[in-house]
């Protein structure tokens, strides 16, 4: 076969060529459909990119695909949101199957009428088949129609690769399509990413005619329109599954906001949905309430200003605004957690890269509104392409300023929600500034399409103790208003109109759990002493004083792992000496001399960035410079910490903690480091100094370290992410990435050893410490300390006090020949069933 030549793709139009990523709609800029470019036009007739034959032209005559003979498809796509013009001002010059050259007209367009009339004039060309390309000159800037832009080398495909074997097809109920102008480009593209997660050939039918499911182009040549009927088919080994999927994107409209009435796709719904939805737990709990979707409002935000000084001064007065108004949600937040989001929030309202960008869109003639959500919607496009859930969840911030401020730009009042008692709140993403405002006292609980565990709806709901699930399906938002739903935060799990069965069997679990609690705060204060007399450490994780003084007034015996990156994140430089030390002074006194504060050296890094740490953007943060490697790369950084921990030994037994050790080298260079500033200081002795067991080299070498460490804490957050090689934060994940697994426990059970064996202790601080099923297993593998999350402090004492340690060593013994983290659960399950429900019982 011949290998086909680089082709060239030439400009479509005239005018001024932007990055994809300044495109102000994610569809577009997050290269969901493909990736290319946009111009910002200033000729109105589009012409061929490429010689090949037009495989689709829109009806609404906005959109234009054309083929090449080796199957390479470029799509496109004049203005934003145009398919709404229902194709008023485009004339279509050329037809489907036409065979048409480069430079030939193929649509003309009144711009001046689209520019009045859609959200934007800016016209993309995207390479939907996936082809990498090359610029062939300065990629921003004026170009002229015809001008070549992109190289690209064909793969040389077949053209019509996918053929359906009808023998053995799976065929779906027929869904109503939702969408009010049909599959165009942005729910096409959804709905080809979905399929394209399977590997099963899946095509889409109306009426006679098919396509291709996994193609955007061939979507959208089937032309479909509201309320038409259409099914899917699909052969291969998740054909089962993908059906079930695809089907019901389709009937929630593909990621576009659809109203779904009595007439409308009623059937999908009712079919072939579900009564239980899973998503992954984000704050413990259950409740059975009612539905009550939160949804943004749509704003119309005008493309053209009305002069730079203008909207210059139009975006000053609303960002002030904002910063005024964030300072009040501040003011009256109802803890720290939900103050520290809107502190973040100001910040980045005052972010001079923002400011900078969206005032040089001004200066190009855009208004004030069009350029700060440009701004502001490319970086959070950049925070979700870079792979990490923490940035990905901070975009979820930014669309959330941007939604404060435009509204303060147009002049739009917020809504106020009225909810109904006992209210379940449907989001796909519920931002901090919607939250602020409701009435708490109202909600039972959270349910969202997008977040994770360390999304902002998941840390409110867990500080004002409301159950949580994050990651459902779309599905959920098609969801009633009023829907009775129950919702299960610790199996993940949204029951649609559950029986009275269900009903009543988690009230009385919530009855229990209620007297549980009840019964574990009044004995707080008491040791943790199991029923054979061995006494065992309960500690606390904090990242503040206000958790150190929490933990103390709920029976915590010291602080086993302080989070000291709170003192370093959300600001522009580093923290002073004074503030660090006074910090940590005023912690140590909340414990006291007599207990153990230990305090972890900062755990940044490519994952966690700091503004004031430039770092270069690595592929794999979580593998890259983070913990302690950072903090040898930066030595000063860690000596100004070091100096600051050290001004508060002897106001508590001052311990020091290294994150993410996993050489012998970063141990013995920082233990100098230390000395050396212990010695400047003219300290005689030093504070104990310890490591993180987060690393399986670490763990794996747990005999080496022993010898020159005085104590050992597993993180067992890392330890199973990177034991297991499974993204902590990843939502699809998160059942698997149990700290359960039994290669993890045997990786604890040999830290242990070769810690005692070196007379050294060994705590465990991973969020496994938290969980009470652990707690005999930890015990039994020989653990001496549990630091934990504070409200779980009473509960872990409670759990110490029920067991004898010679079961537990039995347990452990016996988990440890298992084969799969279930199965670990469920053996410890039994046992924990049959210790802790007759006590409880008994009591009551
Ligand atoms: C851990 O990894 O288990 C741990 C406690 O550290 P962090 O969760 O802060 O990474
Ligand atoms: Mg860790």
């Amino acid at each position: 076969m011949a290998i086909p030549q680089q082709l060239q793709l030439h400009a479509p139009l005239s005018g001024v060529l932007m990055p994809l990523d300044l495109v102000p709609d994610p569809v577009f800029s997050s290269r969901v459909i493909g990736d290319g470019l946009c111009i910002d036009p200033a000729s109105t007739t589009l012409c061929a990119p490429l010689r090949g034959v037009v495989s689709n032209v829109q009806a609404s005559g906005h959109a234009v695909s054309i083929t090449d003979e080796n199957g390479v498809q470029v799509l496109m796509h004049i203005g934003l949101d145009t398919v709404n013009l229902a194709g008023k001002g485009f004339t279509q010059l050329v037809a489907e199957g036409q065979q048409v050259e480069v430079g030939q007209a193929l649509i003309e367009f009144d711009a001046d009428f689209v520019a009045l009339n859609a959200r934007s004039l800016l016209t993309l060309m995207l390479v939907v088949s996936g082809e990498p390309f090359t610029w062939l000159g300065a990629q921003t800037g004026w170009v002229d129609s015809g001008q070549p832009l992109l190289g690209l080398n064909p793969v040389g495909q077949a053209k019509d690769e996918a053929v359906l074997q009808e023998v053995g097809a799976l065929y779906s109920n027929p869904v109503t399509l939702p969408n009010l102008n049909g599959l165009h480009a942005r729910p096409a593209a959804v709905f080809a990413q979905a399929a394209k997660g399977f590997s099963a050939s899946i095509f889409l039918h109306k009426q006679q005619e098919r396509s291709n499911a996994k193609s955007l182009v061939a979507i959208m040549a089937l032309q479909t329109a509201f309320a038409d009927v259409v099914q899917v088919s699909a052969v291969g080994p998740d054909a089962e599954a993908a059906i079930k999927t695809l089907v019901e994107l389709l009937a929630a409209g593909c990621g576009e906001a659809v109203t779904v009435t009595a007439n409308v796709a009623p059937a999908p719904l009712e079919t072939s949905s579900p009564k239980v939805l899973r998503g992954v737990c984000a704050s413990a709990g259950s409740a059975y309430g009612q539905v009550v979707q939160i949804a943004e409002q749509a704003l119309d935000v005008s493309e053209w200003g009305e002069g730079s000084q203008v909207e210059r001064e139009r975006l000053c007065s609303a960002l002030s605004e904002a910063v005024a108004a964030l300072q009040q949600m501040r003011d009256n937040a109802t803890g720290d957690a939900q103050a520290e989001i809107f502190k973040a929030h100001q910040e980045l309202l005052e972010d001079p890269g923002l400011l900078e960008l969206a005032h040089v869109l001004i200066d190009e003639g855009k208004s004030a509104g069009f350029a700060w959500r440009a701004a502001t919607e490319s970086t959070a496009t950049l925070f979700k392409s870079l792979g990490n859930a923490l940035l990905a969840e901070r975009a979820a911030d930014l669309d959330d300023v941007t939604q404060r401020v435009l509204k303060l730009i147009l002049g739009v009042q917020d809504r106020t929600l009225e909810l109904p008692e006992g209210a379940i709140l449907i989001a796909d993403q519920l931002t901090p500034s919607q939250t602020a405002g409701l009435d708490t006292r109202k909600v039972l609980g959270f349910a969202t399409v997008g977040g994770g565990a360390t999304s902002h709806v998941a840390i409110l709901a867990r500080a004002s103790g409301l159950p949580a699930i994050c990651g459902l399906p779309v599905q959920v938002l098609a969801l009633a208003n009023g829907t009775q739903v129950l919702l299960d935060a610790d199996k993940g799990e949204l029951q649609l109109d559950p029986d009275l069965a269900a009903i009543e069997q988690l009230q009385v679990r919530r009855k229990l759990e209620q007297q549980r609690q009840h019964h574990e705060l009044a004995q707080a204060s008491r040791a943790a002493c199991t029923r054979d007399g061995h006494h065992f450490e309960v500690t606390a994780n904090i990242a503040s004083l206000a958790e150190a003084e929490q933990a103390m007034a709920l029976g915590g015996e010291g602080v086993g792992l302080l989070r000291s990156e709170f003192l370093y994140l959300d600001r522009h430089h580093a923290p002073s000496h004074d503030e660090q030390a006074s910090t940590y002074s005023a912690i140590a006194r909340a414990l006291g001399p007599a207990r153990n504060l230990v305090v972890r050296t900062l755990d940044v890094g490519g994952d966690k960035p700091l503004a004031y740490v430039p770092m270069d953007s690595e592929t794999n943060p979580f593998l890259g410079l983070r913990g302690i490697r950072l903090c040898l790369d930066r030595p000063q950084l860690l000596r100004d910490q070091f100096k600051a921990i050290l001004s508060c030994a002897g106001l508590a037994r001052l311990h020091i903690m290294l994150p993410m050790v996993a050489q012998l080298a970063e141990l013995r260079l920082a233990r100098q480091l230390l000395e050396e500033e212990a010695l400047a200081l003219g300290l005689t002795e030093l504070p104990k100094l310890g490591i993180m067991i987060e690393v399986p080299a670490a763990a794996l070498m747990a005999d080496l370290f022993a010898p020159e460490v005085d104590f050992f804490s597993i993180g067992t957050n890392d330890l199973t992410q990177y034991t297991l090689a499974m993204d902590r934060d990843h939502p699809r994940l998160a059942s698997q990435a149990d700290s359960f697994h039994p290669s993890v426990l045997r990786l604890i059970a040999s830290t242990v050893k070769a810690a005692h064996a070196h007379g050294k202790w060994v705590g465990v601080c991973g969020a496994m410490a938290s969980e009470t099923l652990a707690t005999p297993l930890l015990l039994g593998l020989g653990v001496d300390e549990l630091s934990v999350s504070v409200p779980l402090i009473p509960a872990v004492k409670a759990a110490i006090r029920t067991v004898e340690l010679v079961d537990c060593q039995t347990i452990a013994q016996q988990v440890l020949g298992l084969e799969s983290a279930e199965q670990v659960r469920a053996a410890l399950r039994l046992y924990h069933d049959a210790r802790v429900v007759p006590s409880l019982v008994l009591e009551n």
